[in-house]
């Protein structure tokens, strides 16, 4: 059987795949890599096309220069895709070189045996450098995990298969007499079965990726409230709840709900109200670390989850969050105006659910908004707090 059917069929996938990118550059703003995947693949739908016509074409040198640039313009491509999706810069003046001495070459080598070791190599040699430079940039990406190493790794493989095809070509028999010729050897069999198993390796690991990266980003969105940048209360309760899964280490909630905000939309209007909450949420996360969340549970109410926080740290981080909101000037309210913020501090018993830990600590909450506002109140420990009051008698925190 000839390669011509092999041809087609990655024709085929190349088409296919471009089509499969095209669809998820629909959804796609990830630096439109998408895109240049699917012009990537179409590109290489090309270079088969070509390649599955060359035994039309007398000569067939022509059209075998032709899909050459083709498939050198479908891993210029490719790489863009990838260096957009990495955010990684290609080295641009390198690839102009490798793309100009290839083709320079390559129409060199055309007067030289087909059959000659040298001029397969030429052939190869940058389709080998592209590769390894798609592998390179996700190499060199900060945000990679498992899954785009395993992309690597096949990027990898796949440059180390253009160099392996000069070796195949003399080990079964020459590349064909002409480029008409290719179609009906050993070695075009070989080649186009290797290029098609590799391509749709690469491609589902590459759409894969794009989606993952699509639905967290999708998930992200739905779980971040939009006028603070905080988590919305969606998002706040799946780390409530991831958080109370882990065990061994502490863990505390801290409510905090501003004071008398009533009036200061009543005073400078609904805009500047939330402008006062955008200041609010953004104290609240200049005072976390990473580890931490800060929530928006309701319209002037916000939540921050401590890990590793005992209740007396939850106090401290809540009571410099306060000291924070008393200087804070806020633009937009008069000089020397201030909004205050009143706390609730809880730390999880053990086993605790989260409905309840959040109880508690709304409890501490609405007794440090009875004890005057401006202070921090923390629930007592759930094992001494049942049936008396859950919230402890200190007025530790209250300044004013
Ligand atoms: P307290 O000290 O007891 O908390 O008094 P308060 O006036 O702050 O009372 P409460 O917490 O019940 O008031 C919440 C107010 O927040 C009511 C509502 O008009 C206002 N609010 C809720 N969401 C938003 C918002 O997105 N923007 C603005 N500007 N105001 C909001
Ligand atoms: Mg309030
Ligand atoms: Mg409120």
């Amino acid at each position: 059987m000839g390669a011509e059917f092999l041809l087609g069929v990655n024709f085929a996938i190349a088409s296919l795949l471009a089509a499969a990118f095209l669809t998820i550059a629909l959804y796609d703003d990830q630096r439109l890599s998408a895109r240049w995947f699917a012009l990537g693949y179409c590109l290489g739908a090309i270079f088969f096309g070509i390649e599955l016509f060359t035994p039309l074409a007398h000569g067939g040198l022509m059209s075998e220069s032709l899909g050459y640039v083709a498939f050198l313009a479908a891993l210029v491509a490719f790489n863009t895709g990838v260096s957009r999706f990495y955010d990684v810069r290609q080295p641009v003046r390198f690839i102009a070189i490798v793309l100009v001495a290839g083709i320079v070459a390559k129409l060199m080598s055309d007067t030289m045996p087909r059959e000659s070791f040298l001029r397969m190599m030429i052939y190869q040699a940058p389709y080998f450098v592209l590769q390894a430079m798609g592998m390179m940039l996700i190499l060199r990406s900060a945000y990679r995990h498992r899954l785009d190493t395993v992309l690597a790794g096949l990027l990898g493989l796949t440059a180390l298969h253009y160099l392996a095809k000069p070796f195949i070509a003399l080990a079964t028999g020459g590349p064909g007499a002409t480029p008409a010729d290719y179609t009906s050897t050993l070695y075009a069999v070989i080649g186009q079965t290797a290029a098609a198993i590799l391509a749709v390796a690469v491609a589902l690991i590459l759409l894969v990726i794009l989606v993952r990266n699509l639905l967290s980003e999708l998930t992200e969105k739905s779980e971040t409230d939009m006028l603070s940048a905080a988590l919305n209360r969606r998002g706040f309760e799946r780390q409530l709840d991831l958080a109370g899964k882990g065990k061994g280490q502490p863990l505390s909630l801290v409510l905090a709900d501003l004071d008398h905000f009533k009036s200061v939309n009543d005073t400078y209007g609904h805009a500047v109200g939330d402008v006062v909450i955008t200041a609010f949420a953004r104290t609240l996360r200049d005072a976390t670390k990473d580890a931490h969340f800060v929530g928006r549970i309701g319209g002037e109410e916000f939540a921050v989850l401590l890990p590793g926080y005992t209740v007396s740290a939850a106090r401290i981080f809540a009571e410099d969050v306060r000291l924070r909101m008393q200087k804070l000037q806020i633009e937009g309210l008069e000089d020397g105006a201030r909004v205050t913020a009143s706390f609730g501090v809880a730390e999880r018993a053990h086993a605790e659910p989260a409905i309840s830990l959040h109880k508690r600590a709304d409890a501490a909450l609405y007794a440090a908004k009875n004890a005057g506002r401006d202070c921090v109140r923390a629930a007592l420990p759930l094992t001494v707090a049942g049936g008396a009051t859950p919230v402890s008698a200190s007025r530790a925190g209250r300044s004013s």
